[in-house]
């Protein structure tokens, strides 16, 4: 095997590397964060949650994906609960 090998394989993980610096933690990949979730209760004034933002103010870290919210979250407009959400594109 030619010496130049290791060295070689060595550079070709710097890229790799790199991206690693730059790209968020595991989550950051999670599909369920791209989705939107819209309030379906009958007075809400049209509250949608977005799982990359979260609602820090409301007991939901940003990257919270809604399947990860507790059960008992509701919408912070209108009080309705996580069943009464609709997932936007269904
Ligand atoms: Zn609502």
């Amino acid at each position: 095997m030619p010496t130049t090998l290791p060295r070689r394989g060595a550079l070709r993980l710097l890229p790799a590397f790199l991206l690693a610096l730059f790209v968020r933690p595991a989550r950051a990949g999670d599909p369920r964060l791209s989705e939107i979730w819209r309030c379906g209760g009958g007075d809400c004034p049209g509250y949608e949650y977005h799982p990359r933002d979260g609602d820090p103010e409301h007991g939901a870290p940003a990257g919270t994906a809604f399947q990860d919210l507790p059960a008992d979250w509701y919408c912070p407009r209108c009080g309705a609960g996580k069943p009464d959400f609709r997932r936007m594109g269904d």
